[in-house]
């Protein structure tokens, strides 16, 4: 498994690049952003880890140009400060989740195993419920005829819905599932995803699927 880590700080790439190559990982680095989108745009990698602030090229830049021309690699996103707006740029920029700097090695490794997971886990036949399909082994998503993009992230959420349906689910279970994070301000950044997601799922759809429980969290369900 190749992992692309976009960090112009040299002792911080060091010490990421030489946890994870004893972790097994093959590892690259990359020191600024016009860099890391040039060698991560060949669509090698399984996981790209990217600093925010980097030389030439800042790392929501850098996503944002990957994802607009459909490279949908998981990127874990380092960031100096842990603020909510902070951490929803990121988000929004189409980051799949995010460590805050300076972080324990375990921390990213963790954060490394749940963003990889899915490309090595058993895959799985075709998940269906009402209108909504889903590829577990292509990752494609359709509601009805209409294909649906999603992140990595919004992905795991979806497929974590579509695993537990008329199961209420809450945010813990959720982060614990989809993150791995066990923090309670973790949480905010769930909302923040359900509401990615009910974008691209429910928008215009006369029967909404995702459903909020006041004080308890989302239900997937078709009434
Ligand atoms: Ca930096």
């Amino acid at each position: 498994m190749r992992i692309l880590v976009v960090e112009d700080e040299k002792k911080v790439a060091a010490f990421i690049k030489r946890g994870l190559e004893e972790e097994g990982y093959q590892v690259d680095i990359a020191s600024d952003g016009a860099e890391g989108i040039a060698m991560a745009g060949e669509g090698q990698y399984e996981l790209l880890i990217m600093d925010v602030m980097l030389p030439r090229k800042d790392g929501l830049a850098v996503v944002r140009e990957l994802r607009q021309a459909d490279r949908r690699t998981p990127v874990l996103m380092l960031t100096a400060r842990d603020t909510t707006d902070d951490i929803v740029a990121g988000l929004d920029a189409g980051s799949d989740d995010y460590l805050t700097k300076p972080f324990a090695f375990a921390e990213l490794s963790a954060r490394v195993r749940a963003l990889t997971r899915r490309s090595v886990m058993e895959r799985g036949a075709e998940l269906c419920f009402a209108d909504l399909r889903m590829d577990p082994v292509s990752h494609q998503v359709w509601r009805g005829e209409r294909e649906i993009d999603l992140t990595a992230k919004e992905y795991g959420l979806l497929e974590l819905l579509m695993r537990n349906p008329n199961t209420v689910l809450s945010r813990t279970v959720i982060a614990e599932q989809v993150w791995e994070h066990t923090f309670d301000t973790f949480t905010n950044i769930i909302d923040v995803y359900v509401n990615y997601l009910r974008k691209k799922v429910d928008k215009d759809q006369a029967c909404k699927l995702i459903h909020t429980v006041r004080g308890q969290g989302y239900v997937l369900r078709d009434v």
